[in-house]
């Protein structure tokens, strides 16, 4: 199951072919198994938790593991590890621009089917819409990631990621073949895009495309993210966010209430 072509350029990324000796790894994340057939992310969020999950010190949207023999890994542990439920994209994203070459995840996701393993994907891209003649086979569901119906949002602090138009539509694609979605509001920036009037707005959006399972999450703070979101925020935001993330502002804690009218909290 070797690929057939050579390796792919993206700009702006150093993009590594390398090889990977397991794929199906225990998971205690809502899953049995977790599956990332990349390491590194060139939807470059500003925000992303990935690089201290994984603890790679490379700056995060610059880089790009590929594990080009994922595939042939997961057909054969498929055929001799116990089936349970697979996350596919735990710290990073499967659909992201690569994938439109190297069909990593598509190739997995084929094996799985084959050995009757159910899936759980969360992505912030469109392009899971390409394998929707597979996920209709298997027992599957898709999580999109949306932060904010802003696009302005969505360049400021995910650069490199898919137009929200771009995964609304998705989203109402995959409605349409009966694959059941959720939606992941995260993570929520104090005054950034968890305003209410913006996130009733995203309430009724996914629910007139019949996404009824919503979750949040709020930001959580590290050192790291903060050098990085600090520049992005608006100028009068710096001080709010030193009392929330560094003083006593229990600001999260006041805002339970209102995220709880758009779904079920996280944290
Ligand atoms: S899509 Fe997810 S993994 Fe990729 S950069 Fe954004 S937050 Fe990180």
């Amino acid at each position: 199951m070797e690929l057939e072509f050579e390796k792919v350029e993206i700009e702006g990324l150093d993009l590594k072919e390398v090889s990977c000796k397991t794929a199906l790894s225990r998971s205690r994340l809502e899953a049995d198994y977790a599956l990332n057939p990349y390491q590194g992310c060139s939807h470059g969020c500003e925000y992303c938790y990935a690089p201290y999950v994984i603890r790679d010190e490379r700056p995060w949207g610059t880089f790009l593991d590929v594990k080009r023999n994922i595939p042939k890994v997961v057909s054969q542990e498929a055929k001799t590890k116990k089936k349970g439920l697979v996350r596919i994209g735990s710290v990073t994203d499967p659909y992201q621009k690569a994938e439109r070459e190297y069909k990593l995840t598509r190739r997995c996701l084929k094996q799985l089917s084959k050995n009757d393993f159910p899936v759980l994907i969360q992505t912030k891209s469109d392009l899971v819409k390409r394998d929707v003649d597979i996920l209709k086979k298997m027992e599957s569901d898709v999580g999109f990631t949306i932060t904010s119906l802003d696009d302005d949002f969505r360049k400021t602090f995910e650069p490199n990621a898919p137009t929200v138009a771009e995964r609304l539509s998705a989203i109402k694609e995959l409605k349409e073949e009966g694959i059941p979605v959720w939606v992941f509001i995260g993570p929520l920036l104090p005054y950034e895009n968890d305003g209410e009037d913006d996130l009733n707005r995203l309430k009724e959006t996914l629910n007139s495309l019949d996404v009824e399972e919503i979750y949040l999450d709020k930001l959580n703070m590290r050192k790291g993210i903060w050098h990085k979101i600090r520049p992005l925020l608006r100028d009068d935001l710096e001080e709010d966010y030193r009392d929330i993330y560094f003083g006593d502002d229990d600001y999260f804690e006041r805002k339970r209430g209102p995220y709880s009218e758009i779904g079920k909290l996280v944290f």
